[in-house]
C-alpha cells in the first residue's frame, strides 16, 4: 500500500479522503490555493503545498505544478476528488507518465466515456439501453433540427462535452429548436470549448437512477446497487438516496448488469458511476436508458457508503494499489435506507442565485450517540470560513440512514433543523420543505418534483409575525440582562417601582416595517402587542435556546444576532427579523434608478446589448458566470443603453455597475 498520496482537490471531498488514508495508516499531501491559504483541508492533511492564485485555473486546475507538489513532496499516488482534474485523460496520463498512481481509471476508459455522443455509440455496441436520440458526428443545425423533428417533441439538446447541468437545453416544440440550440452551443464553447452537442428524446416522468459500479485490475467487477438523485434543481442534484424506492430487484439486477457491461466495455478500473435516466409510464412500468458514465466518485457516494457498510475511498485506494476487490457481488447487500441533502450557500427563492460570505455561525447537528452512527456530516468548512466566488457553492452534505425510508426521512428532517448557519443565505430551509413535500414523502419521485411542489417549497415563513417578533423581543431582553446583572435597580429594560412602562420595538419582517410594544406591569410580568394580537410574553433561556410563549403558542428558539439582524432557528423552521434601529436608517433610500448590478462576483460572459441600444424592461442585457452557473441580467426598466462599464471576460465585483442606462 501507498505510505503517501497526494490529494489533488480541496474542500469536503479532500477532508473525506484524507479521514480514509489517515485511517489506513497513509500520509496525505494537501494543495491549496491563496483562497484555502487557512482552508479545513489543508490542516485535515500531513503536509501542504501552495500551488497558486485563487482562480482554479491558476491552483487546482493547473496540472503542472500538482505533478510537481507530488513530486517533491514524495507522495507515490494522487487522488483527484471529483470535479477539476477527476476526469481529465491528459493528467491521469502526466502522471502515469512520472511514475504516479493515478486514483482512477486508466486514461483510455476516462477518454472513452468522456464525450456524450461517442460513449453512447460505444455503449450501444455493448448492448447498453440508450435513450431515442441522434449523437453522430454531423453538426448541422438543420441536420439536428431534422433529427429532432424525427425523434419526436419534447427533446434535450445536450452539449456532448458538458457535465454539471451545464450545456442542456430541453426544447418543446420545433419553432424553438433553433434558438436553443444556438445558446446550447454558446454555452458549451464557453464552458467546453467544444459545442458538438447531441439530441435525444426527453423522457417522460424521468427519474435520474445511477449505479455505484467498482473494477479492479484483474477483470473483476461489482455493482454497489443504485442512487435515486431525480430532486434536481437546474439538472444539479439536491437529493439523493439509496437504495431507489419502488425499483423492483429484478430492475436492479438489470440495471447493475448494464452498468457492469458498460465499464467492462472500455475496461475500467475503480470507482465509477453509469447514470441512467428512467422513464416511468403511465401504466406504472419503467424503462431505463444509459445517460453516461462519471469516471470518478461522486458527491453522493455516501448514501451507497451507508446502505452497504463499506468505505469507498478505501476501495479505491486498494484497487489503485493492484488489490483485488475486497468484496464479490454476491458478498453485497443492502441494508436500510439512506438520504444525503447538499447543504449549498445559495438563495432558493431567487433562483437559486450562488451566495458568497462568511459562516458566521456554522452550527451542525448536535446527535445523541445512537444518533451519530445514523447522521453523517461531510464538509470542508468551519465557522469563520468564507464561502468564496472562485469554487463550488456546496458548503455541506448531511447523510442520514435508517432501517426504513420514513426513519431517514425524519432524521433529515431533525438534522436539517439543527443546521445553524448565519452570514450567507443557504438552502438549508428549503431542503427541509422539500423534505416534508408530500412528493418525496410519499417517493413521488421524477426530475420535475421541484417545479411540481413549488407552491409549499418557495417563499415559505415558518414562524409567523407575532411569533418572530416575541422571540426577538425575547431575546432582546435576555441580551440586557445578561449585561446589566439580576439586581432589578440597575437594570434598564423598563423596570420600574413606580408605575407602568411601556417600550417600543421596530422591527422588519418579511419586508414589513412592524410596531410591537412591551409593557412591564407591576406584577413583574410582561404584555406585548404585535398589532392586533395582545397577549402576556413569557420567556426562559436555557443555554443556547430560548422558551418563548406568546399568544397561545409556544416555541424553543436559537437566536443568533448579526448586527441588526436576528436570525430565529427553532424545530419548525427558520426566519430573520430586523431590529429597525430608525435614527440610523434616517433618510436612507433605496432607490437603484437605472443601475445594473453584478448580483455576486463573476465573470462577464457576454452582452447582448450595445451602447445606444434601446431596451425593455425584463430583456436580457448580459450574462454573468459565477460559481459555475450562468446568470442573466435583465433590464430593470424601458430605457436606453448608455455605456458598458465591462468587456467579455473581465472579473467584476458585487455590487459593481456593469452598464449604465437612461431610464
Ligand atoms: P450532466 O453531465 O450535465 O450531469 P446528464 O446527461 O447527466 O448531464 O443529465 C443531467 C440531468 O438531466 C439528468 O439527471 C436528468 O435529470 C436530465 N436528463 C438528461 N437526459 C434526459 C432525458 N433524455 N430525458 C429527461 N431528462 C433528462
Amino acid at each position: 500500500m501507498f505510505q503517501k498520496i497526494l490529494i489533488a482537490n480541496r474542500g469536503e471531498i479532500a477532508c473525506r479522503v484524507a479521514a480514509t488514508a489517515q485511517a489506513m495508516g497513509i500520509k496525505t499531501v494537501a494543495v491549496y490555493s491563496d483562497a484555502d491559504a487557512n482552508a479545513k483541508h489543508v490542516q485535515a492533511c500531513d503536509e501542504s503545498v501552495h500551488i497558486g492564485a485563487s482562480a482554479p485555473s491558476e491552483s487546482y486546475l493547473c496540472w503542472e505544478k500538482i505533478i510537481q507538489a507530488a513530486l517533491a513532496t514524495g507522495a507515490q499516488a494522487v487522488h483527484p476528488g471529483y470535479g477539476f482534474l477527476s476526469e481529465n485523460q491528459a493528467f491521469a496520463q502526466a502522471c502515469a507518465d512520472v511514475g504516479l498512481v493515478f486514483i482512477g481509471p486508466p486514461p483510455s476508459a476516462i477518454k472513452a466515456m468522456g464525450l456524450k455522443a461517442e460513449s453512447k455509440q460505444l455503449m450501444e455496441k455493448a448492448g447498453v439501453p440508450l435513450v431515442p436520440g441522434y449523437h453522430g458526428k454531423d453538426q448541422s443545425s438543420a441536420l439536428l433540427k431534422s433529427q429532432a423533428d424525427r425523434i419526436g417533441y419534447p427533446v434535450l439538446i445536450k452539449a456532448s462535452a458538458g457535465g454539471g447541468g451545464k450545456g442542456m437545453r430541453a426544447v418543446e416544440k420545433s419553432e424553438d429548436f433553433d434558438a436553443a440550440l444556438a445558446s446550447c452551443k454558446r454555452e458549451a464553447i464557453s464552458s467546453f470549448g467544444d459545442d458538438a452537442v447531441l439530441v435525444e428524446k426527453y423522457a417522460q416522468r424521468p427519474r435520474h437512477i445511477e449505479i455505484q459500479i467498482f473494477g479492479d485490475s484483474h477483470g473483476n467487477y461489482v455493482y454497489l446497487f443504485e442512487r435515486d438523485c431525480s430532486v434536481q434543481r437546474r439538472h444539479q442534484k439536491v437529493l439523493e438516496e439509496a437504495p431507489a424506492p419502488g425499483l423492483s430487484p429484478a430492475m436492479r439486477e438489470q440495471m447493475g448488469q448494464a452498468a457492469v457491461a458498460a465499464a467492462r466495455a472500455v475496461n475500467y478500473v475503480g470507482a465509477g458511476t453509469v447514470e441512467f435516466i428512467v422513464e416511468q409510464k403511465s401504466d406504472g412500468s419503467m424503462n431505463f436508458f444509459f445517460m453516461e458514465m462519471n469516471t470518478r466518485l461522486q458527491v453522493e457516494h455516501p448514501v451507497t457508503e451507508a446502505i452497504t457498510g463499506l468505505d469507498l475511498v478505501e476501495w479505491q485506494l486498494r484497487v489503485a494499489d493492484g488489490q483485488k476487490l475486497p468484496l464479490a457481488q454476491h458478498e453485497l447487500q443492502i441494508n436500510g435506507h439512506a438520504i444525503e441533502a447538499r447543504i449549498c450557500a445559495e438563495t432558493p427563492d431567487n433562483n437559486f442565485l450562488p451566495a458568497t460570505g462568511t459562516l458566521l455561525v456554522y452550527r451542525k447537528p448536535i446527535c445523541t450517540s445512537f444518533e451519530r452512527a445514523n447522521v453523517r456530516i461531510d464538509d470542508g468548512v468551519r465557522e469563520g470560513d468564507s464561502v468564496s466566488p472562485f469554487y463550488d457553492s456546496m458548503v455541506a452534505k448531511l447523510i442520514v440512514h435508517g432501517k426504513t425510508r420514513e426513519e431517514a426521512l425524519a432524521r433529515m428532517d431533525a438534522a436539517l433543523a439543527q443546521f445553524h448557519i448565519v452570514g450567507l443565505s443557504t438552502n438549508v430551509q428549503f431542503l427541509r420543505h422539500v423534505v416534508r413535500s408530500a412528493s418525496f414523502a410519499n417517493a413521488d419521485l421524477d426530475t420535475a418534483l421541484i417545479p411540481r411542489e413549488a407552491a409549499v417549497l418557495f417563499h415559505q415563513e415558518p414562524i409567523g409575525l407575532s411569533l418572530a417578533v416575541a422571540a426577538a423581543v425575547a431575546q432582546t431582553l435576555q441580551h440586557e440582562r445578561t449585561l446589566q446583572g439580576a439586581d432589578p435597580f440597575s437594570r434598564r429594560d423598563g423596570w420600574s417601582s413606580h408605575g407602568v412602562l411601556t417600550r417600543l420595538f421596530d422591527f422588519e419582517f418579511q419586508d414589513q416595517a412592524v410596531r410591537a410594544s412591551l409593557t412591564y406591569l407591576h406584577d413583574g410580568a410582561l404584555a406585548l402587542s404585535v398589532g392586533d394580537v395582545s397577549s402576556a410574553l413569557v420567556f426562559s433561556a436555557a443555554q443556547q435556546t430560548l422558551d418563548v410563549q406568546f399568544a397561545g403558542q409556544r416555541l424553543v428558539v436559537t437566536v443568533y444576532k448579526n448586527k441588526q439582524v436576528l436570525h430565529i432557528f427553532s424545530s419548525i423552521g427558520a426566519t430573520r427579523i430586523v431590529n429597525v434601529d430608525r435614527l440610523a436608517h434616517a433618510g436612507e433610500s433605496h432607490d437603484s434608478g437605472g443601475r445594473l448590478t453584478a448580483p455576486m462576483p463573476g465573470k462577464v460572459v457576454s452582452f447582448s446589448i450595445k451602447a445606444g441600444d434601446k431596451v425593455v424592461k425584463g430583456q436580457a442585457l448580459a450574462v454573468m458566470e459565477a460559481m459555475k452557473m450562468e446568470h442573466t441580467i435583465a433590464a430593470p426598466a424601458d430605457g436606453v443603453v448608455q455605456e458598458l462599464l465591462y468587456a467579455p471576460g473581465d472579473q467584476v465585483a458585487e455590487g459593481a455597475d456593469l452598464l449604465t442606462m437612461k431610464v
